[in-house]
């Protein structure tokens, strides 16, 4: 089995950035980007806040860039998902179903998923009113009326940033006590544009091609009420995408990596060789230039080890 310098697994820009810097450090990485290849960036509109883009840009665009970068220095991409790891030991192994591949570092870069309500409804319109990013889509609501469900932080967090365009901002919280810290809560009470409907879940999102409003369900009372809105934003928390490394990796009590300790370690994992990236070991920036940053960050952790293991 040919054994390899790097392997990337997940293909968002941390393992993007990841891949082109190994592939410029000639350790040709092979990039298993997964079948939902270019991470959260594929489901976002227009990037506007990624330096370099004075015009924005694109999610699949950026994404597609970067891989043509990687590509251009001699990265290998297999459009597939990983199925098995064993991060344990000199040699690192990872099976695509029956394939395995063999390799003295890896760089994990497979992200976090936005969680969602679950609702038909919800997925049908998801990009069409529906949406999980404050900070990138909250631009196209000037002058809306929308709602962000959630009562922790992230929820005051991004009600309170969607102010600056929509006219009217719901914040609808299933209890009646938010999770959210006290100053990050009266910031949002503050606010005039902001309204809380506590107790409150969402039944359905209304509308056919786009979002015209939100059914809600009363918890106390039962009441069912329809709310005419032009935007849900989703505040409910993100799932890091970690099952692959279940029990082999250190995570911290929300299921990401841990990747930093007293040591100064910085993309390295608890696992010697084993380094991580972007939004897989990140709950709270999670924006595609600190994801790129960190894949860069990893790239040269691995070269560095590969250095001190050639001695
Ligand atoms: P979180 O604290 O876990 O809060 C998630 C919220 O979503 C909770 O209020 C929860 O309701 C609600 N929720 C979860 N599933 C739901 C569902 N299916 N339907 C309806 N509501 C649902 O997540 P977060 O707000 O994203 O914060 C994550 C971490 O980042 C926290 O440690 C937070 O402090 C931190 N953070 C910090 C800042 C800051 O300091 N600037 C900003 C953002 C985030 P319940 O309360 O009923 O469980």
């Amino acid at each position: 089995m040919e054994e390899r310098n790097v392997i990337i697994i997940g293909s968002g820009p941390a393992g993007l950035t990841a891949a082109v810097y190994t592939a410029r450090a000639n350790l040709k990485p092979l990039v298993i980007e997964g079948y939902q290849a270019g991470g959260q960036l594929m489901i976002t509109s227009e990037i506007e806040n990624f330096p370099g883009f004075k015009e924005g840009v694109t999610g699949p665009e950026l994404m597609a860039d970067m891989r043509a970068q990687a590509e251009r220095f001699g990265a290998e991409f297999i459009t597939a998902d990983a199925s098995k790891v064993e991060l344990a030991g000199d040699i690192k192994k990872v099976w695509i179903e029956d394939d395995v591949y063999a390799s003295k570092t890896i760089i994990i870069s497979t992200g976090a998923s936005a969680n969602y309500l679950g609702l038909d409804s919800e997925s049908r319109l998801k990009g069409r009113g529906v949406s999980a990013c404050a900070t990138c889509d909250g631009f196209f609501f000037q002058n809306r009326t929308i709602c962000v469900v959630g009562g922790g932080d992230s929820a005051m967090e991004e009600a309170t940033f969607l102010t600056r365009f929509a006219k009217k901002v719901y914040l609808i919280h299933r209890r009646d006590q938010f999770r959210a810290s006290k100053i990050m809560e009266k910031r949002a009470a503050d606010n005039p544009k902001i309204e809380f409907i506590m107790n409150t879940i969402i039944e359905e999102v209304l509308g056919e091609d786009r979002v015209t409003g939100v059914r809600l369900k009363n918890r106390e009372t039962g009441k069912v009420t329809d709310l005419p809105l032009e935007g849900m934003f989703l505040a409910i928390g993100h799932t890091p995408n970690t099952d692959l490394f279940t029990g082999q990796l250190e995570t911290d009590d929300t299921g990401y990596i841990v990747t930093s300790s007293e040591k100064g370690r910085q993309s390295a994992t608890s696992e010697a060789g084993v380094f991580a990236c972007g939004d897989v070991q990140d709950p709270h920036y999670r924006q595609a230039i600190t994801a790129a940053g960190s894949g860069c960050m990893a790239a040269l952790d691995a070269e560095h080890y590969i250095e001190a293991l050639e001695g």
